[in-house]
C-alpha cells in the first residue's frame, strides 16, 4: 500500500467523468478545486462528477476547496507590455469591475507606462524601496515614489507583462483581509455543496484562520481549514497557525516568490516537522511534476523532489497544473503513485522517525496511539484498527508513522472522507456498536473481505470504553483473527 496521499487539482484537463474515473483509479485520494479559476457552475459540476465516480468505484475521495484569497493581479491591458531594466513604470491600484475592467483611482497623466493593478490599497501599503514582483517573480520592480493612488517604480528585471498575471509584494504588510468578499461567497458555496476541506490562501495569522472557521460555522459547516503557507508572516506565525488550523499546505509557488526559491527546501523541512510534532496535516504542493504538463516522463530532479517530500514526512503530495491543465494528467498521477511507493519502500533508511521527532503531547489518546504503533511492531501485527468518531484518533495514529496499515472505522460519512487524506490510513464506515464482541466480529469480517487480514493474523485494536465518544480512546487490545 501507499502511505502518503495524492491530491490532484481538477481543471479543464481532468474534469470529465472519464478523466476523474482514471485519476481515482491511478491513485487520487483528494480532489482539489482551485477557486482562483472556474465558476460556481463548473465547480458544482466537478463535485457531482467526483462524488459519482467515487461511489461507482466504491472508494473514498475527499474534496478540497482552495479559496483564492487576496491574490493581487495585473488588471486588463489593451495588449502585452514589454518593460526593460531601468525603465520607469507607474502601477495604478484599483478595483476590478465586472467584465474585467479596472476602475482605477484618479491619477494625473504621466509620461511613464501605466499598469493597472487589481488592488485599491496598493499605494497605501507599498513603501518606497519595496520590491514588487509580477508573473511568478519573473519581473521585478522597485517602488520609488508613492502617492495619488499609484506607485512609480523602476524596473529591475524586465520582461513581458500581460493581463491577470499575479503580483507579489514581498516584505510589504498587505492590509487586504485574508478572506475576501469573493472568498466568502465561494466558502458559502463550498459548505453548501459539502466539500471536505477548505484551504485559505495568503494566510498571515491565526486570526485569519479563525475568521474562516467562524464563517464555516455560520454556514452550518464543520469543514477543517488548511492554511496555505506562502507569505513570510505565515512562516513567522507557523506555531500559532498550526495550533488553530487542521493543517497546512506548503504552497511552494508563492512561497518561493515571496521568500526566494533558496528558502523553500529548508522551509519545507521545517513546516513538515512542526506540523508532525503538532499532529496536524501537511500537504507539499506545487511543481512536483511540473514538466509532466508537457512530457510523459518526469525529470529526475522531480523524482528526487517527490521522494524527498516523502522522506521529510509529508502527509500528502499535490499535483496542480499537471492534472488541471497538463497534457498527461493520468500519467502524472501514476508516476506520482510510483515515486511515492518507491520512496516509502526505502524510506526508513532516510527518515525513520528522527526527521519528525514527534515528542509527547501529553494527551491520553496520543499516548494510546504511540503504544498501539509500538505494540503492532513488537507483535508483528498485520494492521492497527481504530474506531474514530471525529477522525482525531485516526490522525494521531497516522502521525505515529506505523509500518502497518491503519484501518479507521467511523459511523460518519464526512469523517470517512476527511480521513482519506491521513497518511497510512484506510477509512471505512461502520455504524456504532456498543457490544465489544459484535464490534470485533464486524471488524474481522471487514478485514477479511477487504483482504487486509486473514485467519491467524494479529491485529491491534484501539477503541474507547464508550463507543461514539470523541477523544475517549483508552483501550488497546491485540487479538488474533479467527
Ligand atoms: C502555490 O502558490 O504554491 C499554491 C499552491 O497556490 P495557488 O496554486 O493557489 O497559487
Amino acid at each position: 500500500m501507499r502511505h502518503a496521499k495524492i491530491v490532484c487539482t481538477i481543471g479543464p484537463a481532468s474534469s470529465s467523468p472519464a478523466l476523474i474515473d482514471q485519476l481515482i483509479e491511478s491513485g487520487m485520494n483528494v480532489a482539489r478545486l482551485n477557486f482562483s479559476h472556474g465558476t460556481h457552475a463548473s465547480h458544482g459540476q466537478a463535485i457531482v462528477t467526483i462524488r459519482e465516480a467515487a461511489a461507482r468505484r466504491k472508494t473514498v475521495v475527499a474534496i478540497l476547496q482552495d479559496l483564492q484569497g487576496p491574490r493581487i493581479r495585473v488588471g486588463a491591458l489593451p495588449g502585452d507590455i514589454e518593460v526593460q531594466a531601468d525603465q520607469r513604470v507607474v502601477l495604478v491600484g484599483g478595483l476590478l469591475r465586472a467584465g474585467g475592467q479596472l476602475g482605477a483611482q484618479a491619477v494625473s497623466p504621466r509620461p511613464a507606462v501605466e499598469i493597472p493593478i487589481t488592488y485599491p490599497a496598493l499605494a497605501r501599503d507599498v513603501r518606497p524601496g519595496a520590491r514588487i514582483l509580477i508573473d511568478d517573480g519573473l519581473i521585478e520592480l522597485r517602488a520609488c515614489t508613492v502617492g495619488n493612488g499609484s506607485v512609480e517604480c523602476q524596473v529591475i528585471t524586465g520582461g513581458r507583462i500581460s493581463t491577470h498575471k499575479g503580483v507579489n509584494l514581498p516584505g510589504t504588510a498587505v492590509s487586504a483581509p485574508a478572506v475576501t468578499e469573493k472568498d466568502r461567497d465561494d466558502l458559502r458555496f463550498g459548505v453548501t455543496h459539502g466539500v471536505d476541506y477548505i484551504a485559505l490562501s495568503f494566510v498571515r495569522s491565526p486570526e485569519d484562520v479563525q475568521v474562516a472557521q467562524r464563517m464555516v460555522a455560520d454556514c452550518g459547516g464543520t469543514q477543517p481549514i488548511i492554511a496555505k503557507i506562502e507569505r513570510a508572516e505565515a512562516v513567522e506565525n507557523l506555531p500559532a497557525l498550526l495550533d488553530v488550523a487542521a493543517g497546512v499546505m506548503i504552497a511552494r509557488g508563492d512561497l518561493g516568490v515571496e521568500m526566494g526559491p533558496e528558502a523553500v527546501p529548508m522551509l519545507q523541512k521545517r513546516i513538515i516537522a512542526e506540523a508532525n510534532q503538532r499532529r496536524k496535516l501537511v500537504i507539499t504542493a506545487t511543481q512536483m511534476l511540473e514538466s509532466m504538463t508537457k512530457a510523459v516522463r518526469p525529470t529526475r530532479a522531480e523524482a528526487s523532489d517527490v521522494a524527498n517530500a516523502v522522506f521529510d514526512g509529508t502527509d500528502a503530495v499535490m499535483l496542480s497544473a499537471e492534472t488541471a491543465r497538463g497534457q498527461y494528467p493520468v500519467e502524472a498521477v501514476r508516476v506520482m503513485d510510483r515515486l511515492v511507493r518507491a520512496a516509502e519502500e526505502d524510506g526508513h533508511r532516510w527518515n525513520g522517525r528522527s526527521a519528525f521527532v514527534l515528542g509527547q503531547s501529553g494527551s491520553i489518546p496520543d499516548a494510546m496511539c504511540e503504544a498501539a504503533a509500538s505494540v503492532a511492531r513488537a507483535t508483528n501485527a498485520r494492521a492497527i484498527v481504530v474506531f474514530s468518531e471525529s477522525g482525531a484518533t485516526a490522525r494521531l495514529l497516522s502521525k505515529q508513522r506505523a509500518a502497518v496499515p491503519v484501518i479507521a472505522f467511523t459511523p460518519n460519512d464526512e469523517v470517512l472522507r476527511r480521513m482519506t487524506l491521513y497518511w497510512g490510513v484506510t477509512p471505512f464506515i461502520m455504524p456504532h456498536r456498543q457490544d465489544p464482541d459484535a464490534r470485533v466480529r464486524e471488524v474481522e469480517r471487514r478485514l477479511k473481505a477487504e483482504k487486509l487480514a486473514d485467519t491467524g493474523d494479529r491485529v491491534v485494536l484501539l477503541s474507547g470504553t464508550v463507543a461514539g465518544q470523541p477523544g475517549g480512546t483508552n483501550v488497546l487490545q491485540v487479538y488474533q483473527v479467527t
